[in-house]
């Protein structure tokens, strides 16, 4: 017998209509590409969101057609999340940070039929344009005054385009799994694998996002992603901030720590997001000005390990609690974060930071397990580690055009692969990805806890481990690591700093020092280049 309730398709655009319909005047401010901050309310992007919806249409894109976006976080951008999922077209993120092969790869695969810029970009894609094999419109997102010369065949103008179109658009309703979204996930090995969201997942994804324990939203909030929007959507902020009618704060171009501060400060934003380098940019800048955060509650940190120092530096000196979150591109991202349950119960400053190092716990909507080779379920007491496995309604079944992929198991759940362990509280911990993983005489070392050692020493910015041949235990680790600035630090200076804080045998054979290390467009650590790098180094036990 089935239900008696109504077939109301979850749908993208039923969040921004909802943000239009009951907090029309909330605002969503941006600091612009062009310089000057742009301000305007939910009603606003709604209907300029309408607007452009139109503006697709006249363009050609049809049902299921990709729209590729190369743009910061902007509420222009917002407008072209909302206007192409929600007319049923595909909303297609790239990261600019790729190689530009990437991106011409990226570009062809998800087929996009027009692609909308930002300013800064022009350049890049002047240069890519003649690879591009489905494109047939240039969009710059920007107004007359500002439009550049530009050998783009037929560019456009945003807002000539927006100023031609009309408002009278009504929201079309049709079946909630369609795809509403592609974003490419940027591995470190091979071509990057698309991710296509579903209207469905993506709305599911956005009420979990806003719950007490995961992100906690409410309409009083004032949220700033710092996350860029061409990675995993923002995290989602743009969909759960409308969802909320929580005003929403968008830093454009400027992610350094002075710009931040400012927005953060000005903008009095509650609640923000990004990666532990963004974070690091704004403590380092807070320390050298001298300045404190007035309105932060809370920073989801997520996209890499964050630091210890990172998580009490924020508590201890701002009064501003870190919540450690986890996810992927193939999560939509979310999948677990570090929240206190009835077991936590009265933290110590000292205890809530030892516990926001792990990544954290599932919330309603994800399954973790954690198995080992033969994929068999391991013991979460906080030791074992092996392989994480999820599934749930916003992970991805499959990738986009691409066949043949072993992350998927006949039960449904995904390899993630990160290796970590899972506590009896049932908070995980990644301790690598698993093709990172130093294994000496056959035992596993954690690279992630090697660097995260390493960057609680003052005299260190970033370190990375890896493992070096050894004629006896195989592989030993080697810490590659950069010194702030200033620091004379000496290598057995920071070997020393590990006594105690690991078994003997997982301090590294060795140390390094280097100016930078590699990273990949999402600001992960490029071990493999790192490994290639160092393959002939010679340890001093070999
Ligand atoms: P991406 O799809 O680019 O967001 O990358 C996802 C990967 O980033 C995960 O599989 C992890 O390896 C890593 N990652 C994400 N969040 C964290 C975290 N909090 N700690 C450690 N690694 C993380």
């Amino acid at each position: 017998m089935e239900g008696l309730m109504m077939g109301t398709q979850l749908l993208v655009s039923s969040l921004i209509r909802n943000a239009a319909a009951n907090h029309p005047a909330t605002e969503v401010v941006s600091r612009s590409v062009e310089g000057p901050i742009h301000r305007y309310g939910y009603a606003d992007l709604e209907r300029r969101a309408r607007r452009l919806a139109n503006a697709l249409r006249e363009l050609g894109v049809g049902p299921s057609e990709r729209v590729g976006t190369l743009a910061w976080n902007t509420w222009r951008h917002v407008e072209i999340y909302y206007a192409s999922s929600g007319s049923g077209a595909v909303c297609h993120t790239i990261n600019p940070r790729l190689f530009a092969g990437q991106i011409a790869y990226i570009v062809n695969h998800g087929e996009d039929k027009v692609l909308f810029l930002d300013l800064t970009f022009v350049p890049l894609v002047e240069q890519l344009a003649d690879r591009f094999e489905t494109v047939e419109a240039y969009v710059i997102m920007t107004d007359e005054a500002h439009m550049p010369e530009t050998s783009l065949p037929g560019a456009l103008c945003y807002e000539t385009l927006m100023a031609s179109a009309s408002e009278d658009f009504e929201w079309p309703s049709f079946d909630e799994n369609t795809a509403s979204t592609l974003c490419y996930s940027s591995g470190t090995t091979g071509n990057p694998k698309g991710v296509l969201y579903s209207h469905r997942s993506t709305v599911l994804h956005a009420m979990s996002a806003a719950l007490p324990d995961v992100i906690n939203v409410a309409a009083t909030d004032t949220t700033m992603p710092v996350v860029p929007m061409f990675h995993v959507n923002a995290w989602g902020f743009p969909y759960f901030t409308a969802m909320m009618g929580a005003k929403l704060v968008l830093p454009g171009p400027l992610a350094d720590g002075a710009s931040i501060y400012q927005m953060l400060e000005t903008e009095r934003v509650t609640i923000s997001a990004g990666v532990p380098t963004v974070w690091l940019g704004l403590l380092q800048y807070l320390q050298e000005s001298g300045k404190t955060l007035s309105t932060v509650k809370r920073l989801v940190i997520g996209g890499s390990a964050v630091p210890r120092a990172m998580i009490e530096a924020f508590l201890t000196r701002h009064g501003v609690e870190v919540r450690h979150a986890w996810g992927m591109t193939e999560m939509s991202p979310l999948g677990t974060i570090n929240s206190p349950t009835h077991g936590t119960g009265d933290e110590t400053p000292e205890q809530f930071c030892d516990r926001q190092v792990k990544q954290g716990r599932v919330f309603f909507g994800v399954e973790m397990k954690i198995v080992d080779d033969d994929d068999n379920e391991l013991p979460e007491d906080g030791v074992a580690f092996g392989m994480l496995k999820v599934r749930g309604p916003w992970v991805c079944r499959s990738y986009y055009r691409e066949s043949g992929s072993d992350t998927h198991d006949d039960k449904g759940w995904f390899a993630t692969g990160d290796v970590a362990t899972i506590d009896p509280r049932r908070n995980m911990q990644v301790t690598d990805r698993s093709k990172d993983v130093i294994k000496s005489g056959g035992e596993w070392i954690s690279s992630i806890e090697l660097e995260n050692i390493a960057v609680g020493h003052p005299e260190i910015a970033e370190a990375a481990s890896i493992g070096v041949r050894h004629p006896r235990w195989d592989e030993r680790p080697l810490l590659v690591a950069v010194r702030r600035e200033g620091s004379e630090l000496t290598r057995e200076a920071l070997l020393a700093y590990f006594d105690g804080k690991v078994a003997r045998w997982w301090v590294p054979d060795d140390v390094v020092f280097v100016d930078e290390l590699p990273h990949t467009a999402t600001g992960k650590l490029l071990k493999m280049q790192l490994r290639e790098e160092y393959k002939d180094h010679v340890l001093p036990t070999a």
